[in-house]
């Protein structure tokens, strides 16, 4: 069996996984970054090194901050593998050949695609900065033509200047959506509408909760943002019903206010979002135990207070491990980096606590706010669990309808809706279906989400080509071979 390649695998290069990865490899650990995107930076700080939207004003100073996580990792030693997807992440089989061929030391097997071709990496502890998806959003019509998510449209603008033409309205709630509308109007997009879901409810059950944001660092640049885009857009509140319609490509948007009739409005793009949830994937098929979080209505891997998992040699730092932004995502990459240091050997405990002090003081002022902005904007049960006509997986094309139906058919949970009806099996492997489906099947049987539970994944949790997997190395000998090159 062969010596681990490093110490340290850092899989994600967002605020997270960026501050890990220069702490650890800067104490002396050899580190490799690896992300499945062209250059670092994560969601937030996307295409930070390229981006081809030059006026600064456009995307904000918060999206510039990232530039200063670069230094450290380049002057940190640490190896950046840009372009690498991990689909997979486990012991190796033979762990009791490598007791066998004398060294004892556990490792841990990192199965990763790069330029097209698959190769295992062996490591003495992964650290998991996977980061956050967009919440599904299933709606009448959300696969129409013309129909995304804010954040991919903002993916679109980061890395390629793309902004949307013609009529566009924005709907949903969360941070994020009034991020992005904000940054519309600064690079010159018209945009005709927001259609505001957030429940009314929201505000009274949000108040008690109100002191912590008044202490958070998410006041002053929150209030003015949302005051600088109702300044300039109009936007219609307490929207209760959404549907996006059109034949093979979106002609309008029809929505409800309250209780009021429904309105229609022509649009050529629709940009929702309803959030962001933990992108628990790689960690849920490694066999990370996960909880429900209520307060963010989402599945979370339980980690403790260094970001360590149920998984020995398996850490995980930001928001893959529950919702906290970026600047919270950063000080929790800091932490888990000091207990890998720990958990290593090359700090003692009382090192690693007095080091973190200063990360921990970081991780609760970036934390203030967030059970506020939590519950404020905590999506409408109705666009949560949607009615039976609407598609929740893509990949399959199977409605609510039908696991409503596969749920009174005797169908307990995801897992076992998967072989009745395939849902959570195509390419996507559940990521935009995952949340929904146990929120349909939770509300059908009447009973929480943490009853319900999740679908169990396995790898490879990316898709990866046969070819590859064909080439990958068959004995030692094979592997030292693909390692020279
Ligand atoms: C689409 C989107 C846009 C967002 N935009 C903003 C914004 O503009 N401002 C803001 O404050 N917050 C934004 N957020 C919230 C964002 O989650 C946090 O602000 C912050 O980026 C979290 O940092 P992180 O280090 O935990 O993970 P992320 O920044 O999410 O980074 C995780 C990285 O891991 C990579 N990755 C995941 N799985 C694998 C794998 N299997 N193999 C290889 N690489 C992998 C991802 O591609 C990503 O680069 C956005 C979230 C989303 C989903």
């Amino acid at each position: 069996m062969s010596a681990a390649d490093f110490d340290l695998a850092v899989i994600g290069s967002g605020p997270a996984g960026l501050a890990a990865a220069a702490l650890a490899a800067s104490r002396g650990l050899s580190t490799v970054l690896l992300d499945e995107q062209p250059e670092a930076g994560g969601q937030i700080y996307r295409a930070i090194t390229d981006t081809p939207v030059r006026d600064r004003r456009v995307l904000g100073p918060d999206y510039w901050r990232g530039a200063e996580l670069l230094g450290p990792l380049r002057d940190s030693g640490a190896v950046h593998w840009p372009g690498s997807t991990v689909w997979s992440v486990a012991r190796p089989r033979d762990e009791d050949a490598a007791a066998a061929a004398g060294t004892s030391e556990r490792t841990l097997q990192i199965g990763l695609s790069r330029d097209g071709a698959a190769s295992m990496l062996t490591v003495r502890h992964v650290l998991m900065a996977t980061g956050a998806l967009e919440r599904p959003f299933p709606i009448p019509g959300w696969t129409l033509p013309g129909v995304l998510g804010a954040g991919a449209a903002q993916i679109l603008l980061k890395t390629s200047g793309l902004a949307p033409s013609g009529r566009v309205a924005l709907a949903g709630t969360g941070p994020l959506l009034w991020l992005l509308a904000w940054q519309y109007l600064r690079a010159g997009v018209a945009l005709d509408v927001i259609l505001d879901t957030t429940p009314r409810a929201n505000w009274r059950a949000a108040l008690p909760l109100l002191p912590g944001f008044l202490r958070s660092p998410y006041l002053g640049k929150g209030a003015k943002l949302l005051l600088d885009v109702r300044r300039k857009v109009k936007v219609v509140d307490n929207v209760t019903a959404l549907r996006a319609v059109g034949e093979g490509q979106l002609a309008a948007v029809v929505y409800r206010r309250g209780d009021e009739e429904e309105r229609s409005l022509a649009a050529d793009t629709l940009l929702l979002h309803h959030g962001v949830v933990p992108n628990l994937n790689l960690a849920n098929a490694t066999g990370c135990a996960q909880q429900w979080d209520e307060g963010q209505r989402c599945w979370r891997p339980t980690t403790d207070d260094w970001g360590a998992t149920s998984v020995e040699g398996v850490s995980l730092a930001g928001d893959g491990a529950g919702i906290g932004g970026a600047v919270a995502a950063e000080q929790a990459g800091r932490i888990a980096a000091l207990d890998i240091l720990r958990r290593l050997g090359r700090i003692d405990r009382a090192e690693r606590d007095a080091a973190a002090i200063p990360h921990r003081e970081g991780l609760e002022r970036a934390l203030r706010g967030r059970a506020f902005l939590d519950t404020l904007y905590r999506p409408s049960a109705a666009f949560r669990v949607p009615a039976d006509d609407t598609i929740v997986c893509r990949c399959e094309e199977i409605t609510a309808g039908a696991v409503r139906e596969a749920v009174r058919l005797g169908c307990s949970g995801p897992n076992q809706a998967k072989s009745f009806l395939r849902c959570g099996m195509g390419p996507c492997q559940g990521r935009l279906c995952g949340p929904t489906v146990t929120e349909v099947i939770a509300a059908e049987r009447g009973v929480s989400p943490a009853e319900v539970g999740y679908y169990r994944l396995r790898p490879p949790v990316k898709p990866i080509t046969l070819a590859e997997l064909a080439a990958l190395p068959k004995t030692e000998a094979d592997v030292n071979a693909v390692q020279k090159h």
